[in-house]
């Protein structure tokens, strides 16, 4: 079999095999390696094993793995983008991205260090601060974006002196086996550990007694789970849940020059993304003519599998959520307006038509609920404050938009919503210096950024006379 697990160093078969599906068509292309708990507890003892010697490297050290990494990763990056693309359905420039991406972040944080600070003189010392690496961490990813986010979570947790077990979504398992192929060329045994799972083994991973961190990606419900099993040996978390953004439009826009931008983000990665723009606000005025361009737009979006030249957008990953889009459209018809769309495409695969729904009740299931697929409810609001009001009214608090022709007012807005990121005029900007990470049920703790990376340490203060 081509794609094996990654455990000490050695790439194994699994306990039991993994078939995975390409959403594009709905029939299994690929089988890949599947651990049962067995290998999950061996790639966990391996990881401890490992911590020493690795925890021992200098911050140069290690980034000469991590450098090197990079670069094996850009080597093999047309392979890796193109799994991504199989597995997760999306147009294969965006799968590329992920593949690039990868190996730009092991380069930006091979770089980075956390050395001795003073923190303080007192009459008596002076204070330091160290910041040591955590132990083991679990890095668990869902399937909107399997490299770029298992990356996300590798990166700052090798710099740091940390090792790792690293679980992908069982449905999209084939770009991170083959990142574990890679890994195990560089790598000394045991400091990264990959193992796919048929989504059972989560609870296992985040409650072993030696896994000393978990740094977790999906969704509200399942991140509350893993929270619960932190509790045991009272493991760091850094959790990344679900959203329901609002795209806050305001009076002021020119709707040709807006509607692409704020339909885009609704639509990327056919929606399936935890920051996309989950509700669109429209003032009254502009109401109609919004809602009219949005669905043209929507309508002339090229849906296909994503190897196709020229496809803007792809499938939904998977039966499950295809299903569960698929209701709320159905639910959305019953409350509201269907546009365009509103209906699976007719053919193979999980594709479903872009949708956009209007006169909707701000009380419909499309409005309170993440949608996470290529459908997207237009509301009209009247007045700035009640908007807020209802922007803030869900127990999320991920991301959000505000679209508008003066930023200032843009800014005056963004700092009413109770978020962690607000975009003006664009969506999805992000670097590595700046911390992501959600309010409210949308997570706890940051990734990115120095706040990220503090994440993966612990820090002690050291008191030395003078
Ligand atoms: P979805 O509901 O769309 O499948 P999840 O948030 O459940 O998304 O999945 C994200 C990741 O969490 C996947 O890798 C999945 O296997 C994993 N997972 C599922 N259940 C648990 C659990 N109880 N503990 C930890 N991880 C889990």
């Amino acid at each position: 079999m081509q794609f094996k697990l990654l455990i000490d160093g050695k790439m194994v078969d699994g306990a039991r095999t993994l078939d995975v599906i390409n959403p594009a068509t709905a029939k299994v292309f690929e089988t890949c390696a599947c651990a049962d708990e067995a290998q999950l507890n061996e790639a966990v003892a391996a990881a401890k094993r490992a911590f020493p010697a690795w925890k021992a490297l200098s911050y140069a050290e290690r980034g000469a793995f991590m450098h090197e990494l990079a670069d094996r990763i850009m080597a093999r990056a047309d392979e890796l983008g193109r799994l991504v693309t199989a597995e997760q359905g999306k147009p294969l420039e965006f799968g590329l991205h992920e593949a690039h991406g990868a190996s730009f972040m092991l380069h930006h944080y091979a770089d980075r260090e956390f050395p001795l600070v003073q923190l303080a003189e007192t009459e008596t010392a002076i204070v330091y601060e160290q910041r040591s690496p955590l132990g083991v961490v679990a890095a668990i990813t869902p399937w909107n974006f399997p490299l770029a986010l298992a990356v996300m979570k590798i990166a700052p947790a090798l710099i740091t002196g940390n090792t790792l077990v690293v679980k992908p979504a069982a449905s999209t398992p084939l770009a991170t086996l083959l990142l574990g192929e890679i890994m195990s060329e560089v790598l000394p045994a045991g400091v990264i550990n990959v193992i796919a799972d048929a989504d059972d083994l989560g609870a296992a991973l985040t409650g072993h007694p030696d896994v000393a961190k978990l740094s977790f990606t999906g969704s509200t419900a399942t991140g509350k789970r893993v929270m619960a099993n932190a509790v045991s040996t009272l493991k760091r978390i850094t959790l990344e849940l679900g959203g329901n953004d609002a795209a806050i439009v305001l009076d002021d826009i020119d709707v040709a020059e807006m509607a692409p931008k704020i339909l885009q983000s609704a639509m990327l990665n056919a929606g399936q993304i935890c920051v996309a723009s989950k509700r669109i606000y429209a003032p009254r005025s502009l109401y109609e003519p919004l809602c009219d361009e949005l669905a043209r737009l929507a309508s002339e979006i090229v849906v296909d599998d994503g190897t196709k030249q020229g496809t803007q957008m792809g499938p939904v990953q998977n039966r499950k959520q295809y299903e569960r889009v698929l209701e709320l459209i159905a639910d959305s018809e019953r409350e509201g307006t269907i546009m365009t769309g509103g209906k699976p495409l007719d053919r193979e695969g999980y594709f479903i038509a872009p949708t956009v729904v209007k006169d909707i009740p701000e009380t419909a299931r499309l409005v309170r609920e993440e949608q996470f697929g290529p459908v997207v409810p237009v509301l009209a609001y009247d007045d700035l404050d009640e908007l807020i009001e209802r922007v803030n009214g869900t127990e999320f608090g991920l991301a959000g938009t505000v679209w508008t022709g003066n930023p200032q007012r843009g800014l005056e807005i963004a700092q009413r919503v109770e978020t962690g990121t607000m975009w003006i005029n664009m969506h999805m900007a992000s670097s590595f210096e700046v911390p992501m990470g959600g309010a409210k049920q949308s997570g706890l703790g940051r990734e990115l950024g120095e706040e990220g990376l503090k994440e993966f340490t612990q820090a002690k203060s050291i008191f030395v006379p003078i």
